[in-house]
């Protein structure tokens, strides 16, 4: 009888050990499910579901050139697999691991109806598996990377099965385009199209384009206006790409590439904190976090909006989040002024942040979103970096960031170089707003709100 392969953030056909255990045991029925009633709270953002679209459309494509086929249905997971049990006389199903919690819970009842046999392959280990010397999971990267490092190399990526064997017949399917991922009017996704190559061919050309430079990575990897890193984020989150891949065509390049392997484990990290902290994407770790003095009412919702508009009056800040709306991605370093400017500087509680990265960024992903925003704020379980207060105009020329500006905020596109990072109000082109906040009074009232927050904790 046929064996079903249940694809989530794994869409590729090399390296991923579901479909190759469920080739090597019969026929195969490759599915794909839109679960939009399990997250519930946490349905996919905007961006993603455009990815997703695409991602979708390529594994097809590679399927069917070994004479299968992706069989898309809508629906809570374990019941959509039960019913396509009984359409097609399967009653296994092979997946990979996920540790976001909706699909630890999708997991628990599909294992209820069906045997399900879940593999490892998303991560350079399984999360949860690397443990201090006493068994207990690692709370902070550096230890935890340290433990990680010393299981490395991971495995050898395995080739795409040789043959995927067809039923006898074929379930319907639903046609991706009635799904509805797409953008309809207006069609804000242009930006993307332009920068992105959806699946796993365009993961494979990235990759090979990085392993070109990775050796020089720490030297490129903070400014913003080169192009340093991988890009390899939302091919990783989708699962276009296996992370061992990754480390075997990099890892011999020299160099500094054993920075950017050490980025890899980030993403390891994050999903290691998920699995200790399912709700870590919507609660603070630390007590009383969330009751932490935030801004809110009128005017620090329109502090909000004009932050996702790249409104801010901080050319980097800015740049930042329209280059984040037009191509779905922004800059590491970027990313990291721009959340500490919302929560310091304009006080606002960074679960708003995390809310607008989820739905604009297409490599949102549950654990490193949640992570890098718990870090920054310092309300995780790894750091105290409240009180870092990220200063934009001194990182934005530390980080050499005039051509990016340039770039995405086209306004001040003609200033000199003397204006381009901090415009004076005399060269401020008309239309660009002036600071919502001046540096040292955000600063300033932002460690008053700290104070309070220690005084009452
Ligand atoms: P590279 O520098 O080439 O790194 C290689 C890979 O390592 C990345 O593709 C990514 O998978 C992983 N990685 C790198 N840095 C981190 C990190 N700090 N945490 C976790 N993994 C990392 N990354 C996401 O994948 N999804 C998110 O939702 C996300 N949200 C973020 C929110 C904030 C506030 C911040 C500061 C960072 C966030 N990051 C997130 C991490 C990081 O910014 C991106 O992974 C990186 O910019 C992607 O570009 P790249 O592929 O060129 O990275």
């Amino acid at each position: 009888s046929p064996v079903i392969v249940w694809f989530r953030r794994d869409l590729r056909l090399s390296d991923q050990a579901a479909l190759a255990a469920a080739a090597a045991a019969g026929p195969v029925i490759p599915v794909y499910i839109l679960d939009d009633e399990t997250p519930r709270h946490r349905a996919m953002g905007g961006a993603s579901r455009w990815w997703l679209h695409h991602s979708l459309a390529s594994l097809d494509a590679s399927l069917r050139e070994k004479g299968s086929r992706l069989i898309l249905r809508k629906g809570a997971s374990a019941d959509v697999l039960a019913q396509l049990a009984e359409e097609t006389g399967a009653s296994e199903v092979h997946a990979l691991h996920h540790y976001e919690p909706w699909w630890r819970n999708a997991e628990k009842a599909v294992d209820k109806a069906l045997t399900l046999h879940l593999h490892h392959g998303n991560y350079l280990a399984p999360p949860g598996a690397v443990t201090t010397g006493s068994g207990n999971p690692y709370k902070i990267y550096t230890p935890f990377w340290r433990a990680l490092r010393e299981r490395m190399p991971p495995p050898e990526p395995q080739p795409r099965p040789h043959t995927i064997k067809a039923p006898e017949s074929w379930p319907e399917s639903d046609a991706l385009e009635d799904w509805g991922l797409l953008p309809g009017k207006p069609d804000w996704a242009g930006g993307m199209r332009d920068f992105w190559e959806p699946g796993e061919g365009g993961a494979d050309k990235r990759l090979r384009a990085f392993a070109e430079v990775a050796s020089r990575y720490e030297g490129q990897r903070n400014l913003p206006g080169e192009e340093g890193t991988s890009f390899l984020s939302p091919h990783l989150h989708f699962g276009e790409i296996s992370p061992a891949k990754v480390w075997h065509a990099t890892s011999s390049a020299g160099g500094s590439v054993a920075t950017f392997l050490g980025e890899i484990g980030w993403r390891d990290y994050a999903q290691n904190v998920i699995v200790q902290y399912p709700e870590y994407g919507s609660r603070s770790a630390k007590d009383g976090f969330d009751q932490f003095g935030w801004r809110s009412g009128k005017q620090a919702e329109e502090d909000l909006a004009a932050w996702q508009q790249g409104r801010t009056g901080y050319p980097i800040v800015d740049a930042g989040m329209r280059q984040l709306w037009h191509t779905g991605w922004m800059h590491n370093r970027v990313r990291m002024i721009a959340a500490s400017f919302l929560i310091k500087h304009l006080l606002i509680d960074w679960r708003c942040g995390e809310e607008w990265f989820w739905d604009t960024l297409v490599d949102a992903d549950y654990g490193s979103n949640a992570v890098n925003w718990q870090w920054t704020a310092g309300s995780g379980v790894d750091s105290n970096m409240f009180v870092r207060i990220m200063a934009p105009l001194t990182q934005s020329e530390k980080f050499d960031a005039a051509s990016y500006i340039r770039e995405w905020v086209p306004e001040l596109a003609d200033l000199p170089a003397g204006e381009i990072h901090d415009p004076s109000p005399v060269c401020r082109p008309k239309g660009y707003p002036a600071k919502l906040v001046e540096h040292k009074a955000g600063r300033e009232r932002a460690l008053g709100a700290w104070d309070k927050f220690k005084a009452s904790t």
